[in-house]
């Protein structure tokens, strides 16, 4: 039987809800327990596939094929929770589901409602993330306490507890203690509110997590504890981190979180083991030896639209022991000013995935200059597309070449929509998903990085690599080093004659860890590393003769 914690969030949004549950998840998976992680989003869109990146961040991609919230990427990079569908609702796909229902008649007559109809079919939603002989299931709820959207979902959660116990069930709300410097203060008033909001609904928290930009002192804790009802042990101090957000379990641990959920849900827990975990953290904070990527994307502004690339670049700077710097370049900035001006000195160039015309100039030019000045440059999804077309109309000599994503009428389309694809109309969910496997062609740099023959990546593209004109790209010299046989589909491309030329159709982002980085990243961070050290080291020659 399933023991269950809904982590809640109250005062503002953007607090690290997800961060802060998945933190718990691996606490107690490093107790020996095995955890389930799931998202509930309350939201009218039924994923956030439809959404631009501006609103929403990055599309995180399952292994199943769902588009989901960026949050279950720190799911899957914290602890080894099945990561599937069933990881991710939101209030579109919960009431999509009802009314479908509905129209099936399958509600007997009865008149549909939010109580009972919308909230069994969210515990219903909750309940589908326990299978899998998980010990515990952690179900983060997406907004913030107070907001109308969230009703639903806290009062469901209310239900869920009173009807599996509430020994079962923990609630643990994360909330805001904010730092007023006028007054040299910290103020409880905003939790206690929020705290109130949830009792009022029915919720009483067992644990309250405080983010707070300074210590917290026993008073503070004493008050919070009185104010809101909750043991002095279980208000928790969870302060802004500086180097990394890799420490927040270590620091929730050193409060004591694990324990007091496992005593508290009783669960068959062991001893704690997190030494590699802190060794990982330990090197983050000694690194000295720095490099610099940069990200030419269109969506740069926002941090988190390439979350999960970003992530994946610091996972191979700890196990290659440097730091990525990353520089975010704006591909329209590029197309106005030239790629030099924002790309000189760079040890390395990625180019992300993304879609439409606005920007592509610029990665194009990117591309062009990472060939001809001979830097690391890596392409995923859109940036594979976009590099076969720099190949094509600056190696092969056919000016036109573009994708029909933006030439419909193209006359070298050597980019185009898969056959699968023609005919699709609706836009949501309906892309080349989720995992595929990829054969590796022997003597490539693909198949040396992995160190073997056949893989398996994660997809989210309309659009590939148009077969007619492989050969006339294969005798220039680009090699077609990945391949999805089935379908005879491009996954891999790379340029030998340039120290480090590859990108690849898929988002291989979505399988980094930090203990375990992706062989892509890592290989092209060492050659980055490579060429960094190489300047440097002119650098110092130069130096000594002068
Ligand atoms: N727009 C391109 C396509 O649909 C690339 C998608 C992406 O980069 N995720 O194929």
């Amino acid at each position: 039987m399933a023991r269950y914690i809904f982590v809640t969030g109250g005062v503002v949004s953007s607090l690290g809800k997800g961060l802060t549950a998945a933190s718990i998840g691996l606490l107690l998976e490093r107790r020996g327990l095995k955890v389930g992680m799931q998202k509930l989003d309350p939201y009218i869109n039924v994923d956030p596939g439809t959404m631009s990146p501006y609103q929403h961040g990055e599309v995180y991609v399952t292994s199943d094929g769902a588009e989901t919230d960026l949050d279950l990427g720190h799911y899957e990079r914290f602890t080894h929770s099945p990561i599937t569908k069933n990881s991710n609702f939101t209030t579109g796909r919960i009431y999509l589901s009802v009314i479908e229902k509905e129209r099936r008649g399958e509600y007997l007559g009865s008149t549909v409602q939010v109580v009972p109809h919308i909230t069994n079919e969210i515990k219903s939603a909750i309940l589908k993330m326990a299978t899998h002989d998980l010990d515990v299931v952690i179900t983060e709820v997406g907004g913030t306490v107070g907001d109308i959207e969230s009703l639903p979902f806290l009062e469901a959660i209310r239900q869920f507890a009173l009807e599996q116990g509430r020994d079962k069930v923990m609630f643990i709300h994360l909330t805001l203690v904010p730092y007023i410097r006028a007054a040299g203060e910290l103020k409880t008033k905003p939790s206690q509110h929020s705290v109130a909001h949830l009792r009022q609904i029915g919720i009483q928290p067992d644990v309250l997590v405080c983010r707070t930009e300074v210590e917290m002192d026993d008073d503070m804790l004493g008050k919070l504890s009185l104010f809101c009802n909750v043991p002095r042990e279980a208000v928790i101090e969870e302060r802004d981190v500086r180097t990394t957000i890799y420490e927040v379990p270590l620091m929730l641990q050193e409060h004591g979180l694990d324990e007091i959920v496992v005593r508290r849900l009783q669960l068959p827990a062991g001893d704690l083991h997190l030494d590699d975990w802190r060794e990982m953290v330990q090197t983050i904070k000694a690194v000295d030896e720095e490099l610099t990527i940069a990200v030419c994307g269109k969506y740069i502004q926002l941090n988190d639209s390439y979350k999960s690339i970003y992530e994946s670049l610091a996972h191979a700077g700890i196990s290659q022991r440097v730091k990525v710097k990353l520089k975010k370049v704006d591909a329209e900035a590029v197309e106005r000013d030239g790629a030099r001006a924002h790309l000189a000195g760079v040890d390395g160039i990625l180019i992300p995935g993304g879609f439409g015309h606005r920007g592509i100039q610029g990665k194009i030019e990117a591309i062009r200059f990472a060939r001809e000045e001979g830097i690391p440059l890596f392409g995923i999804c859109l940036g594979l597309q976009m590099l076969v077309i720099e190949f094509a109309r600056n190696v092969c000599g056919l000016a036109p070449a573009n994708s029909t994503e933006f030439e419909p009428e193209c006359p070298v389309p050597v980019i185009d929509l898969m056959d699968e694809q023609k005919g699709v109309a609706n836009k949501g969910g309906t892309m080349r998903l989720g995992a595929y496997p990829c054969t590796l062609k022997e003597g490539t740099l693909a198949h040396s990085l992995y160190g073997e023959a056949r893989i398996s990546e994660r997809h989210r593209h309309r659009f590939e690599v148009n077969n007619r004109y492989r050969q006339l790209l294969s005798a220039k010299g680009l090699v077609f080093s990945g391949m999805y046989v089935e379908k005879d589909l491009v996954e891999i491309v790379e340029y030998p004659d340039h120290p480090w030329f590859l990108a690849v159709q898929f988002h291989p982002e979505f399988q980094s860890r930090p203990l375990t980085p992706h062989p892509i990243f890592k290989g092209f961070v060492r050659a980055a590393q490579q060429r960094a050290r190489a300047a440097k080291s002119r650098a110092s020659v130069a130096g000594e003769r002068s």
